[in-house]
């Protein structure tokens, strides 16, 4: 069993006490305990934005990931290129097995349009799987009132799904929160922000929003689909020792 397993299955997750703890305090803890063994996984959204902010303010060397399917908006690959000159870091993007091309031949035309979750296992979940199994922790900016999925996450909770620590510092954040720490701090946003895109994945699933939407509607307009996959059945439950026991339940 891997050390940093070790150290869960001995309950040394701060689980609940960290419920009471800053964004900050989140990060500092994950900084001290994982190391380089630490990324903050973003796509560059407002929330992924105030995290990256805030993690540059805690440590140097940050190490920062990013799953690149081939089809972010030019503007999303511009705030790239801002992030790592900003913070003067080297954005680590993940990159699938296929390329848009080579995914047309094998899957067809526009997967994306007939099964969006496969297209996000292949362009998404898998090539964040490949990085995950080198890292002990990782670290994310979802929000509990973003989606149903997202509700019941833990600021610091054992993610069960990739195997390793997930940090989720912004958990209690609200939307205006986010809004109000970028323009204090001057953070740079994703240009989309300001025409109408609250939320931004790929250009194929990703719309601008109408006066009185959810703020993640325009997100897979059509689906019922909410999620591409990397926050779903984040488990509630303690170390890995008790997982069999959850699952079966
Ligand atoms: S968001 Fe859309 S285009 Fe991007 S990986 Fe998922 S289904 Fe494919």
């Amino acid at each position: 069993m891997p050390c940093f397993e070790r150290r869960l299955a001995d309950n040394l997750l701060p689980r609940d006490e960290a419920e009471s703890w800053s964004a900050e305090q989140v990060l500092r803890w994950g900084f001290e305990r994982f190391g380089r063994d630490i990324a903050v996984a973003s796509g560059f959204g407002a929330e992924g934005m105030v995290l990256i902010d805030l993690a540059a303010r805690t440590k140097g060397g940050l190490r920062v990931i990013t799953l690149d399917t081939g089809f972010f908006f030019p503007e999303t690959y511009a705030l790239i290129e801002k992030v790592e000159q900003r913070y003067g870091i080297r954005v680590e993007r993940l990159r699938p097995k296929l390329t848009p091309a080579e995914q047309a031949q094998v899957h067809g035309e526009a997967l994306w349009a007939r099964d969006p979750d496969r297209c996000c296992l292949l362009r998404k979940v898998e090539p964040l799987k490949q990085k995950l199994n080198e890292l002990a922790a990782w670290v994310v900016a979802i929000r509990r009132d973003q989606t149903a999925a997202r509700a019941h996450v833990a600021k610091i909770e054992w993610d069960s799904r990739f195997g390793l620590v997930k940090l989720n510092p912004l958990a209690d954040w609200t939307h205006r929160q986010v809004w109000e720490y970028i323009r204090t701090h001057d953070v740079p946003y994703n240009a989309l922000h300001d025409q109408s895109y609250p939320s931004i994945g790929c250009t194929h699933c990703t719309r601008p929003v109408t006066a009185g939407e959810d703020l993640r509607a325009g997100r897979w307009a059509g689906f019922s689909k909410t999620e591409c996959g990397l926050h779903t059945r984040v488990a509630a439950m303690g170390p890995p020792a008790t997982e069999a026991a959850h699952e079966s339940a």
